[in-house]
């Protein structure tokens, strides 16, 4: 048995967080949680001193591309470019930096056929140490659809049944279906003229049959969906997970209370976010691009919060960068909304989409010891997030920066 000294435990971003708190740690789960005079540490155990530092749980990302990165510099496109073993070392470097910051679940939503089940096996049978991963295996767009480098082609109902079943024999936690954006051409130019808009790529039918076949099969649906008919024909037809939702309207709030679906990655940080957001990117030059930006990020910032106090589960997540959920964090709390909200996008909301509430999201006993130690009180001050000091996965100390 291990003993985890809190200076602060928040085990629940709605609960009253606990100062000079201790956790036991049991192998790879949490045993009893509670205040340091209600938990007796005896002489002989080890015990990890947090005392200085606030403790919670390690953080959920559900949408990130495993072997992408921002911060590469280069196209969405250009990634796909690079010779694979490039791709691979890219991406364990990438989730050794989510891993490092504080996030120990995430959900792979598109990239090379296979690598993201690849990188899932590795982790699971501890060859890698990183993440754990939910993995998408292929993302499917229409012919004419949005994203070619990271979404594989199936049009009509009878090929998204056998697309998505090939994918579910191969093994995918998710589908993943590219339901909005269409493209005309193959330029990265071609790319983004035809991103952020709530044009419709599936049609009624196809998102239909495609979101009830895969879950007759017991796995659940994530469509990256813009805005308009087809993010609401998804929502209509029971899809759990929604990706962006930046065109967002108050009847789609309505939509997405009565049906139950999260909404996942705003991308808060490319819209709010100066210095790794879309004024970052040299197509901001583009004056129909800003523009385009311009709608998107005025509709998030009004109905995000609203979402948010109509009772919508947002989760945050960090897309095509790594290793920054603090800053998605701050942009949440720049819109008006309150930390506890920012750190439930960040834990719970994550744990619950992706199916895991029983294991990770919150310091209950018998979850598993996926914890942090921050600086500073995030409840209080978001940007706390950034400071992760230690992160424990499955009882076991992953990364430690010394007191
Ligand atoms: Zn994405």
């Amino acid at each position: 048995m291990t003993y985890l000294k809190a200076g602060l435990l928040i085990n629940h971003p709605d609960a009253s967080p606990i100062s000079d708190a201790v956790v036991e740690i049991k192998g790879e789960r949490i045993g009893r949680v509670g205040a340091a005079d209600e938990i007796r540490i005896p002489p002989d155990a080890d015990v990890i001193d947090q005392s200085s530092r606030t403790v919670m749980a390690a953080l959920v990302d559900p949408h990130t591309h495993i072997t992408i990165n921002n911060a590469y510099g280069i196209p969405l496109s250009e990634h796909f470019e690079i010779p694979y073993t490039t791709a691979v070392l890219r991406g364990a470097d990438n989730l050794r930096q989510d891993l490092e910051t504080g996030v120990t679940t995430m959900r792979a939503c598109g990239d090379r056929i296979g690598i993201e089940g690849q990188f899932r096996d590795a982790i699971e049978r501890g060859e890698l140490v990183a993440p754990r991963i939910q993995a998408c295996v292929r993302a499917l767009r229409p012919s004419h659809g949005t994203a070619p480098f990271i979404a594989f082609p199936a049009d009509g109902p009878e090929e998204l049944k056998r697309k998505i079943g090939e994918n579910i024999n191969d093994g995918a936690d998710w589908t993943k279906l590219f339901v909005t954006n269409v493209r005309d051409g193959e330029t990265y130019e071609d790319y983004l003229r035809g991103d952020l808009t709530d044009v419709a790529a599936y049609s009624k039918v196809e998102i239909e049959t495609a979101i009830k076949f895969s879950q007759d099969r017991g796995v659940p649906v994530c469509a990256h969906a813009i805005g308009g008919d087809a993010m609401r024909w998804a929502m209509e037809a029971g899809i759990e997970s929604v990706e962006h939702a930046n065109l967002l309207t108050e009847q789609d709030v309505d939509l997405f209370v009565k049906s139950g679906a999260y909404l996942s990655d705003p991308n808060l940080q490319l819209f709010f976010d100066a210095d790794t957001g879309f004024e970052s990117f040299e197509s901001w030059a583009w004056h129909w691009w800003r523009e385009r930006v311009g709608v998107a990020r005025e509709l998030t910032a009004k109905w995000l919060p609203e979402a948010v106090r109509a009772g919508v589960k947002v989760c945050l997540a960090t897309d095509s960068t790594h290793a920054t959920l603090w800053r998605d964090a701050k942009c949440f709390v720049g819109l008006g909304l309150p930390e506890s909200e920012a750190l439930k996008a960040v834990t719970v909301n994550g744990a619950e989409m992706l199916g895991l509430a029983d294991q990770v999201g919150d310091v209950v006993r018998g979850k598993l010891a996926d914890l942090i130690a921050v600086d500073g009180n995030p409840l209080e001050e978001i940007t706390s997030l950034r400071d992760v000091r230690m992160v424990m996965k499955e009882g076991t100390i992953v990364h430690r920066e010394a007191a």
